[in-house]
């Protein structure tokens, strides 16, 4: 397999500066520190090369969406010596497939409905592991968008608390995609008060993470709250589906 070029890691790591500055900036906008805030850079169809240009930038987090995808990955990186990637799942985990999503995983972003919930956690129970999860949350009501309802979520919470094989470590959202990114704080405010009110209702859960914002919103979200931010183009470039 060709290693990443020399001109491929300085792209990424000036890129990746330029997104840790920003992320830095918003968070001092609002008097936070940007320690507290994780980065995870978004690696879904992006060949390994350019994962292993952005771990030699010093990048460790990575999200990928697929499953399918993931996993390969996971190997590619062991086989590059990439031994310190924190992998994120962030993308829709499909019922058949959730037995794979139980792996060498950091955080896993995409709980989005109860019926998931139950089979990670008979999968993950069974492999003998609790699964860290953030529960998915649908805030702008979007047909599109995958999620829990806001009132859902706090009517499955009972549910959830039990199921032993998962520990809830916070709430994810996606925003639409809006030409105006400030439109989107509405949604990412929404997001951490009903935070907020699932801490005050299930204060033994961690409720340490808000993952919210992308490329095109991640300042606006980081000014509301965001502990994880999610970023792909910003780092790598254009998908091909966006070009
Ligand atoms: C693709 C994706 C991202 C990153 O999107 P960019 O706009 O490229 O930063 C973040 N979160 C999820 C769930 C994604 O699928």
């Amino acid at each position: 397999m060709p290693a990443a070029t020399a001109q491929e890691i300085q792209r990424v790591t000036q890129r990746l500066a330029q997104v840790r500055k920003r992320m830095a900036q918003a968070a001092q906008q609002v008097g936070r520190s940007p320690e507290e805030i994780t980065l995870v850079a978004v690696s879904k169809t992006r060949p390994i090369q350019a994962i292993q240009a952005a771990y030699q930038a010093g990048q460790r987090d990575f999200g990928e969406n697929r499953l399918e995808e993931l996993w390969p990955k996971v190997e590619q990186a062991q086989g590059l010596g990439l031994t310190e990637i924190r992998w994120h799942l962030i993308g829709t985990i499909q019922s058949r497939k959730a037995r794979m999503a139980v792996g060498p995983f950091a955080l896993i972003h995409s709980v989005d409905r109860l019926k998931i919930a139950r089979r990670l956690d008979r999968f993950a129970r069974e492999a003998g592991w609790v699964a860290p999860v953030l529960l998915e949350v649908n805030v702008s009501g979007e047909e599109t968008k995958h999620g829990f309802h806001p009132a859902s979520v706090k009517a499955a919470m009972d549910e959830l608390v039990r199921l032993e094989g998962l520990r809830i470590q916070g709430l994810m959202t996606m925003a639409p995609f809006v030409p105006d990114p400030e439109q989107t704080r509405p949604i990412f405010r929404a997001l951490r008060q009903l935070r907020d009110e699932l801490q005050a209702a299930y204060p033994d859960q961690e409720w340490r993470h808000l993952s919210m914002g992308m490329t095109n919103d991640f300042e606006v979200a980081i000014e509301e709250g965001a502990t994880i931010v999610r970023i792909g183009t910003a780092i790598f470039g254009k998908r091909a589906e966006q070009a």
